[in-house]
């Protein structure tokens, strides 16, 4: 019998949170995924999303996070498991700009922009660089690549019991760089795609750091994803509009869905 693998969206607006009765079906919170694998916790990205985060009593607690802008890290202070006295979280992030995760988390996460440091919170937070190659977490194995974007993203290839997913959060599309990703994703279970842009949007924002639906339908039937989840939805974008994008895409790719916060995919 295969074991638990699952993911649920927590949040998947992109570069702010927004809310309001037209941001209510696909959800206004920033970047958030939780993944459950067996007996570990797993959050992709801690936004605003991970507010609603409600952890298992005994799971191990990994984050993982895909760079530091503000809109993947910003619940991280709102997460409920830092108040759990001695409870162990294992964040993950990159070296960028110079600063390790503990460092970039430093600066912001403290006084004058908040009162309380991380080392502050009772949980036991362990503050970890990426590894450069390939790691584990218990049978979670984690493979990474870099995305193109402002001070650098990190998409990351999650496999666990036969199964994976691929979280390309925050990634500009190029020829070679959607080859590699095609190929970093190939035949996975669950492929989520920066789609935060239209076309015509992307024009304007060439260099921001963000793909679009139709970059990310190419993407998808090179890597050969069994299913496809667009994320990071522009916050300019309301709850009819996303719907009628994701009419016209999903009706020229089955396997293309937009992310809904509390939408649950088991791999
Ligand atoms: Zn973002
Ligand atoms: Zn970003």
């Amino acid at each position: 019998m295969s074991k638990n693998f699952s993911l649920t969206v927590l949040g998947s607006r992109g570069s702010m949170p927004i809310d309001g009765k037209n941001f209510v079906r696909y959800g206004g919170a920033t970047s958030c995924y939780k993944i459950l694998a067996g007996d570990e916790e797993i959050y992709l990205d801690a936004g605003s999303g991970i507010v609603k985060a409600d952890p298992q009593p005994k799971t191990r607690i990994t984050i993982l996070l895909s760079h530091m802008h503000l809109d993947h890290i910003i619940g991280l202070p709102f997460f409920v498991a830092l108040t759990h006295k001695n409870r162990p979280i294992d964040l993950y992030a990159k070296a960028r700009s110079g600063l390790s995760a503990q460092d970039a988390l430093s600066v912001l996460i403290s006084p004058p922009f908040w009162p309380l440091k991380i080392k502050a919170y009772p949980a036991n937070v362990n503050f970890n660089d990426l590894p450069p190659k390939n790691f584990s977490i218990g049978e979670v194995s984690i493979e990474t690549l870099d995305g193109k974007h402002p001070q650098g993203s990190t998409i990351f290839r999650l496999t666990f019991d036969g199964k994976s997913l691929v979280y390309a959060t925050d990634f500009e599309h190029t020829p070679a760089g959607c080859e590699k990703l095609a190929n970093f994703a190939r035949d996975c279970d669950l492929l989520l795609y920066d789609a935060q842009y239209t076309e015509d949007e992307y024009k304007k924002f060439r260099g921001y750091g963000h793909s679009t639906p139709e970059e990310g339908l190419k993407v998808a039937e090179l890597a050969a994803a069994k299913k496809i989840l667009f994320i990071h939805h522009s916050p300019c974008r309301n709850d009819d509009e996303l719907a009628d994008l994701e009419r016209k895409i999903s009706a020229r790719n089955e396997k293309i869905t937009f992310a809904k916060v509390g939408d649950e995919f088991f791999l």
